[in-house]
C-alpha cells in the first residue's frame, strides 16, 4: 500500500472548500456525475476509434444512498483509471485544479451567485464527505486501485479486487451533511442537474405494469415487474435536428421541462449554431401577461447537457428572458462575474444571434400565416414591444411585423396604420396623429367620441407603452401620438364636424366666468368648444405631455422632473342644451349645483372621482332626483 502527501500549497484546503462553497454544497453530485459521464463517453470514443478493446455495451451510471452506513455511492462503467492514473489525475491534476480555483476565487466569495457555476471538480466531494473512497478498474488490462482520503492532505492508494470496468466513488457523509442521505434530496438534485445528461442515470428501482398479452382472459391480472428507475432523458429534443422533430415533439419537450405548466407554448424557436460559437437550444414563447418581472428566469442554461443555472442574465438579451426553454453552450465562460460576462465577445455574439433568430422566426410566422399571428399577438406583444425598445437591431426587424390593434378589431402594421389615417388624422403642424387608448373600459366615452368623428383608435395597453410611443415618435418622421382622452385630440384639424357656435361672444364670456367661479382653477383649465349639440357637454382631458411624464416617472424614471401637479382641461360644449340651461339659470344656488354636478359627472367618466367627493356627489344626486 502506498501512502503519500498530496502536493499542495494550501494545507487546509478542505475546510476552505467547505467554507467557500457554503451555499452550493449540492453541486458535488453534479460534479461527480459529470465525471462519470465524461468517463463513459471517453470510453465510447476509444472503442469507436479502435483504441480500446473493451465491450462498450449499454453503460449506465448508478447513484445509491446507504442511509444506515451514511454513504453515497456513485458507480460508472466508464474507462476507469489505473493506479498511475489515479496518482496523476486525482492527486495531482484534480487537486491542483481545486487549489487553483480557491486561489482565484477566495477574494470573490461575495459573488457567490456564480461560484456554483463551474467545476471545482472531484474535490467538491469533500463539501459533504469526511472521507472519500475511489475504487477504479481501468479498461486497460491492469489491476484495480483503491484510493482513500479523509480530508487531510494525506491519502492512501492500494490494490483492489474489483474486476468490472469503471469507477465507484464512495462518499462517507459528514455529520453536518446528513440531509444528503435522504432519497428525496438526492432525487431532487438529480432532476435539477442531471435530467438531460447524455448517459442513463439509475437511482433505485420502480414498479412497472406490463401490458396484458394478446388474447388474455378478461379477468387476467397484469403483471408488474421491478425495473431500474432511470431519472434522465439522455436525448433531449434540443440535441436533435429540427428536421427530425414534429410540433408534437416540441410540445412534449416543453412539458418535460415544465411539468407543472398546463398551458401549451405558442411557438418555439430551435437554435443551432456551430460557428463561431457552439450553441443549441429551444426557446418557447409562452402566453405572456403584462407582468414583466414575474415571468423572468425560466430559461435554463446547460453546458453539454449539464444544468448550470436558470439565470441567463447577460447571456440572453434582457427582453427575451421572458421566454422559456433551454440554451446549451460549452462556449459561455461561467467562471467570471456577470459584468465581465457581458463584455465577453462570444457572449455578445450569442446574444445577437438569439435576437436575430427570434426576429426571423416572428417574421416568418407573420408572413406565412398572418391570421394566426394576429390571434397570438396579444399574448406575445410584451416581448416584442420590449425588444423594440431595448434593441435597435430588433426594432428594425420588428417594425415590419409589430401589430397595432384598433378598437374596431383590426390588427395593422405601423405602415398600414399610418396609410389608413394620414388623410383624416393630421394636426396643425401637418403631423399624422395616432390616437390610442391605454384602457378600453376606462376611456370608453372618449373612444366612442373619437370613433364618432371617424377617427381610428389604437389599443396600446402594455405597461411600457409610454416608452414605446416615445421611441416611435423619434424613429418615425412626422408622427405623433395622442391618447384619446388627451388634449392633443383638440389639435386635430376638424373637417366636416366644425360647428357654428350657438352662443354669442358676450354669452361665452358670461358662461366662462360662471364656470370658473365654481370649478377649481388650480386643477382645471376651462375651455369652451362649439361641438355637435349631441356631443358630451362636459369632458375632462389631460395634457398629453404631462400625463406621459408622469407615466414615465412611475415606470422607473428618476425624480428629475419633480412632482407633477394634477392639471386637466375641462372642455365644455357650448352648443349643448344643458350648457345653455346653466347660462340662463337665474338662481345662483341652482346654477352652482348644475355646474358641480356636471363637473363631477365628467370626473366620474375619467375615473377621477373618489372618496369624500364621490360620496358628496352621490348624496347630491339623490337630492336632485327626489
Ligand atoms: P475535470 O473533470 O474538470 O477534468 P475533476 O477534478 O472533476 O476535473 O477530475 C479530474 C480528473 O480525474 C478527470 O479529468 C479524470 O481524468 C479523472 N476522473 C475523475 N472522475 C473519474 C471517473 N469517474 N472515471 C475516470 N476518471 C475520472
Ligand atoms: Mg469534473
Amino acid at each position: 500500500m502506498a501512502k503519500g502527501n498530496i502536493n499542495v500549497s494550501v494545507e487546509n484546503i478542505f475546510p476552505l472548500i467547505k467554507k467557500f462553497l457554503y451555499s452550493d454544497h449540492e453541486i458535488f453530485l453534479r460534479e461527480l456525475i459529470s465525471n462519470a459521464t465524461d468517463a463513459t463517453l471517453k470510453l465510447k470514443h476509444l472503442t469507436q476509434i479502435g483504441e480500446s478493446k473493451a465491450e462498450y455495451g449499454n453503460p449506465i451510471i448508478e447513484v445509491k444512498v446507504d442511509k444506515e452506513g451514511k454513504k453515497i455511492h456513485i458507480i460508472d462503467q466508464g474507462l476507469g483509471m489505473t493506479a498511475d492514473e489515479v496518482e496523476k489525475y486525482i492527486n495531482q491534476i484534480a487537486f491542483s485544479g481545486a487549489n487553483e480555483f480557491l486561489e482565484q476565487y477566495k477574494e470573490k466569495v461575495e459573488d457567490s451567485g456564480i461560484i456554483g457555476h463551474f467545476g471545482l471538480g472531484f474535490y467538491s466531494a469533500f463539501m459533504v464527505a469526511e472521507k472519500v473512497e475511489l475504487i477504479t478498474k481501468s479498461h486497460k488490462d491492469e489491476p484495480a486501485a483503491h484510493w482513500t482520503c479523509d480530508g487531510s492532505p494525506e491519502f492512501t492508494l492500494e490494490a483492489h479486487d474489483k474486476t468490472d470496468r469503471g469507477t465507484e466513488i464512495i462518499l462517507h457523509i459528514a455529520e453536518d451533511s446528513l440531509e444528503f442521505l435522504e432519497d428525496h434530496k438526492i432525487g431532487g438534485l438529480l432532476t435539477k442537474y442531471n435530467k438531460f445528461m447524455p448517459v442513463a442515470i439509475k437511482f433505485g428501482t420502480k414498479e412497472e405494469t406490463l401490458p396484458l398479452p394478446e388474447g388474455a382472459a378478461e379477468d387476467a391480472k397484469p403483471e408488474t415487474i421491478t425495473v431500474d428507475n432511470i431519472i434522465n432523458n439522455p436525448n433531449p429534443a434540443w440535441t436533435k435536428q429540427p428536421a427530425d422533430l414534429k410540433d408534437e415533439d416540441y410540445k412534449g419537450f416543453y412539458r418535460e421541462l415544465y411539468p407543472a405548466q398546463f398551458e401549451e407554448p405558442l411557438f418555439n424557436i430551435h437554435l443551432n449554431v456551430d460557428y463561431p460559437f457552439n450553441l443549441t437550444g429551444i426557446l418557447y414563447f409562452p402566453k405572456l401577461t403584462n407582468d414583466i418581472a414575474s415571468q423572468k428566469d425560466r430559461i435554463q442554461l446547460y453546458q453539454n447537457q449539464v444544468f448550470v443555472t436558470d439565470n441567463v442574465e447577460g447571456i440572453v438579451p434582457e427582453f427575451l428572458t421572458m421566454l422559456r426553454g433551454v440554451i446549451d453552450s460549452p462556449d459561455i465562460p461561467l467562471n467570471v462575474s456577470r459584468s465581465y460576462l457581458q463584455a465577453d465577445g462570444n457572449v455578445k455574439k450569442i446574444a445577437s444571434y438569439i435576437t436575430r433568430k427570434v426576429a426571423d422566426k416572428l417574421n416568418s410566422l407573420y408572413k406565412s400565416d398572418r391570421e394566426e399571428f394576429e390571434a397570438k399577438w396579444n399574448d406575445v406583444k410584451i416581448v416584442i414591444e420590449y425588444g423594440m425598445l431595448s434593441e435597435p437591431k430588433f426594432f428594425e426587424k420588428a417594425d415590419k411585423f409589430a401589430l397595432y390593434p384598433t378598437t374596431d378589431g383590426k390588427y395593422l402594421t405601423f405602415e398600414e396604420l399610418t396609410t389608413a389615417i394620414q388623410d383624416t388624422q393630421t394636426d396643425k403642424d401637418g403631423k399624422t396623429v395616432v390616437l390610442y387608448t391605454s384602457n378600453k373600459d376606462e376611456q370608453h366615452s372618449y373612444i366612442k367620441a373619437a370613433e364618432d368623428k371617424g377617427y381610428k383608435v389604437v389599443l396600446l395597453d402594455s405597461p411600457i407603452v409610454s416608452h414605446l410611443i416615445q421611441k416611435l415618435e423619434t424613429e418615425k418622421e412626422n408622427i405623433s401620438f395622442a391618447r384619446v382622452d388627451g388634449d392633443h385630440i383638440d389639435n386635430l384639424i376638424k373637417k366636416d364636424d366644425e360647428q357654428i357656435s350657438k352662443l354669442s361672444d358676450e354669452e361665452k364670456v358670461t358662461l366662462k366666468t360662471a364656470l370658473e367661479t365654481v370649478v377649481p382653477k388650480e386643477k382645471y383649465t376651462v375651455q369652451l368648444e362649439s361641438m355637435a349639440s349631441n356631443a358630451t357637454p362636459f369632458m375632462i382631458t389631460q395634457p398629453e405631455f404631462m400625463r406621459r411624464m408622469k407615466e414615465m416617472q412611475q415606470s422607473g424614471g428618476n425624480g428629475m422632473f419633480g412632482n407633477f401637479p394634477e392639471m386637466y382641461n375641462l372642455i365644455v360644449n357650448s352648443n349643448h342644451s344643458l350648457v345653455s340651461d346653466i347660462l340662463n339659470e337665474k338662481d345662483t344656488t341652482k346654477k352652482e349645483t348644475l355646474i358641480k354636478q356636471s363637473l363631477d359627472l365628467a370626473r366620474l367618466s375619467q375615473g377621477l372621482l373618489t372618496g369624500e367627493e364621490l360620496t358628496n356627489f352621490i348624496n347630491r344626486s339623490y337630492e336632485m332626483i327626489k
